[in-house]
């Protein structure tokens, strides 16, 4: 069976290339009947504070990653960590090093004077334990000195480090404490994680990871190391580049499916498939579609996905998108009645939304109630003449049909019988509507805002 991991360091904030490898991990685990565990990597006690960590529960919930179990953390594991480190010691895979910060500067010293690798090698690996000193110490995992370390990585292909380039990791301090590397494998292991998909800057970790995995005898996990995600510009993703953090596009009204649908295809694909449900991405998923090359930010296809999300999605499951946006941004959620209002408008103004924020503004006139508040730009449109033909209107409205053919035929004919075009004629009606120069058309709205709401706004747009 199947278990992968998302094992974020809490930073205050879930970066997009971390929402990314937990959602490769998600899919894979997901579309194989296997465990997606979570796992905090806490143990760098002052930036794990709890509003940190829950900065990435919020993200995983809001990207609707679930995971399997309780969360694990790292630091709460310590104990079984240096465990782990005995056992090595014990097995004689793993030595104490008495060296001190200063033989080990003189050794690197002496090594760069004649041009030998100035990896530390301690003179502690192969000592007696009847010589050990009763002084502080470290404990090290002997790595092997000769040959060859290779990776097998389903992303990277073989990777071949030498062995003279791989110390003796150090993992245990000397205040007893265990490393993030040993912390890792350990956990890992504990976890029964089979596949280990993350960054590629982790990949010279695996190659001392393995070490851990050696020595212990535990089988290797599969490894995938997936490129970056670079900014527009090429350059390694920043906070410079201004959306790093998930929160920011939640908070720019992308929908969640969305996001999983853009996030999923960087750096991964499935033929020309641009736009697809969570079930086709968790049917398809595959670590053979993920590029060796670094994916770039392109938020112009993320505006793309999104509108099409938009178009696409159920209307209840959009209807709670946007409130849950309102609610996550803090602004005066729905009622009922502008909930029905917005549901009766979504065929229309769902259409070519990018955001929810988009789609709302777009939802404005059926939202917005009366005395409305009318833009500059749509007052302007509201001259004499213009209220004239309004007020002109409504007694016939009063009596039609509000059937879409029949308000076509009085509106068109009025527009007629002042020699202007129905465009002239829409912009004093758009503005008595929607308060808005720019609006869905005049029929959609009048349809959705019924006889008497449309016959009130033109009467107060002509006062
Ligand atoms: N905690 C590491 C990070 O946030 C990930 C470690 C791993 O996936 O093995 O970069």
């Amino acid at each position: 069976p199947v278990v992968t991991r998302f094992a974020p360091s809490p930073t205050g904030y879930l970066h997009i290339g971390g929402a990314r490898t937990a959602l490769f991990n998600w899919l894979y685990a997901r579309g194989r009947g296997g465990k997606f565990l979570l796992r905090i990597e806490d143990t760098d006690r002052a930036r794990s504070t709890p509003e940190a960590t829950a900065a990435i529960f919020d993200a995983m919930e809001w990207l609707g990653l679930d995971y399997d179990g309780e969360p694990v953390s790292q630091a709460a594991r310590a104990e079984r960590h240096v465990e782990v480190a005995e056992e090595m010691l014990a097995a004689g895979t793993a030595y104490k090093c008495f060296s001190t910060q200063e033989e080990i500067e003189a050794f690197r010293e002496a090594a760069r004077a004649e041009g030998r690798s100035t990896l530390f090698q301690s003179p502690w690996r192969d000592a007696d334990p009847a010589t050990h000193p009763d002084a502080p110490y470290v404990v090290r995992v002997k790595a092997p000195r000769d040959g060859d370390t290779v990776i097998e990585d389903k992303v990277q292909g073989k990777v071949t480090i030498r062995n003279d380039q791989l110390d003796d990791m150090i993992c245990l301090r000397s205040d007893g404490t265990p490393t993030y590397m040993l912390a890792v494998v350990v956990d890992d292991f504990d976890m029964g994680v089979t596949h280990v998909i993350r960054g590629d800057d982790h990949l010279n970790n695996a190659a001392r990871q393995m070490l851990v995995y050696r020595a212990m005898g535990w089988d290797l996990p599969v490894f995938a190391h997936i490129p970056l995600i670079h900014g527009p510009d090429g350059k390694k993703l920043s906070k410079r580049h201004g959306a790093a953090g998930v929160e920011e596009y939640r908070a720019l009204g992308y929908p969640a499916p969305a996001m999983r649908n853009y996030l999923a295809r960087l750096g991964w694909s499935h033929g020309d498939d641009e736009v697809f449900t969570d079930e086709q991405a968790i049917a398809w998923f595959d670590l053979d579609g993920i590029g060796k090359g670094a994916a770039r930010l392109d938020f112009k296809k993320l505006d793309h996905v999104s509108a099409q999300h938009i178009a696409m999605m159920e209307d209840e499951t959009l209807l709670s998108q946007v409130q849950e946006f309102l609610d996550a941004t803090s602004q005066p959620m729905l009622t009922d009645a502008q909930m029905d209002g917005l549901r009766a408008a979504l065929p229309f103004v769902r259409t070519g939304a990018k955001t929810l924020p988009h789609l709302i503004e777009k939802a404005r006139f059926i939202l917005a109630s009366r005395p409305l508040d009318v833009e500059e730009k749509a007052a302007k449109a509201l001259d004499d003449v213009s209220r004239g033909i309004l007020s002109e209107l409504t007694p016939q409205l009063q009596t039609a049909s509000w059937k879409r053919e029949d308000l076509e035929t009085i509106l068109n004919t009025a527009a007629d019988a002042h020699g202007m075009k129905f465009g002239k004629l829409a912009a004093p009606l758009r503005a008595a509507l929607a308060g808005r120069a720019a609006s869905p058309s005049v029929f959609d709205m009048m349809l959705v805002l019924g006889r008497d709401e449309t016959i009130a706004r033109l009467e107060e747009a002509s006062q």
